[in-house]
């Protein structure tokens, strides 16, 4: 569960392309991460993937099944959204709870799944708080449970931190990455910070232009930059 196969996927607005065919394994469990500076398609490669955007050409596979043109609802990804998307007259527990609501889940299994998702995320001291009376971090905790509960065979995240201050950033960061581990659920981190791609990634996708100049593990990439803008963008020494 959670692979994820670009096949020549191109995307262009109006008549401006901005994703050149582009072909990208994720595999099952891994941490990706995709990294460039601002503009360069992070984020529209990500809602192609999570079916947010059409692709205008080329296929996306999602555990061996022609994903391409089902709605993001039936693709079986989660998508993080930053923790102002909260509901603030709502407990935590109901936002957490609120996408198994939308889908009329049997209310037990709502319940063992907020629970879970709460207990996996250290909230469950605060479960019947609102949005309102948590830290920054808890919120984007609750950011998280919400996408957990949904049980998605991959996580994406769209710079999910970017509004932390630096403190709390280092500490999400480091949560998310215990996250990975204990669910063993492949993630998607877009990010245009080089540090949270070389602590985070197994795996780092660096984005030029919608181009992809370089895939490899973040030792491979300090190691051997392909080219000058990977080694300045990776920080590498050459
Ligand atoms: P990043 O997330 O890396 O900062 P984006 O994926 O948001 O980059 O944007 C990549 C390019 O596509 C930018 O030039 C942006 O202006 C353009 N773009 C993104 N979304 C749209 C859209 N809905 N309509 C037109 N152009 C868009
Ligand atoms: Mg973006």
């Amino acid at each position: 569960m959670g692979q994820i196969t670009l096949e020549k996927v191109t995307k262009s607005f109006g008549d401006v392309n901005v994703i050149p065919p582009l072909d990208l394994q994720i595999n099952e469990g891994e941490f990706v991460v995709f990294v460039g500076p601002s503009g360069c398609g992070k984020s529209t490669l990500l809602r192609l993937i999570a079916g947010l955007e059409d692709v205008t050409s080329g296929a996306i596979k999602i555990d061996g099944t022609d994903a391409t043109n089902l709605p993001p609802a039936k693709r079986g990804l989660a998508m993080v959204f930053q923790s102002y998307a909260l509901y603030p007259h709502m407990s935590v527990r109901k936002n957490i709870a609120f996408p198994l609501k939308m889908a009329k889940m049997d209310p037990a299994e709502q319940e063992r799944r907020v629970n879970y998702a709460a207990k996996v995320l250290n909230l469950t001291d605060y479960i019947d708080r609102r949005p309102g009376q948590l830290s920054g971090g808890q919120r984007q905790r609750v950011a998280i449970g919400r996408a957990i509960v949904r049980e998605p065979s991959a996580f994406l995240f769209d710079e999910p931190l970017s509004n932390l201050d630096a403190s709390l950033r280092v500490n999400m960061r480091l949560e998310i990455s215990e996250l990975h581990n204990s669910l063993a659920t492949t993630m998607i981190y877009v990010t245009h910070d080089q540090v949270e791609a070389m602590t985070m990634a197994d795996k780092i996708v660096v984005l030029r232009a919608g181009n992809i100049e370089q895939v490899g593990s973040p030792l491979e990439l300090y190691r051997n930059p392909r080219n000058t803008f990977v080694a300045g963008f990776i920080g590498s020494p050459n």
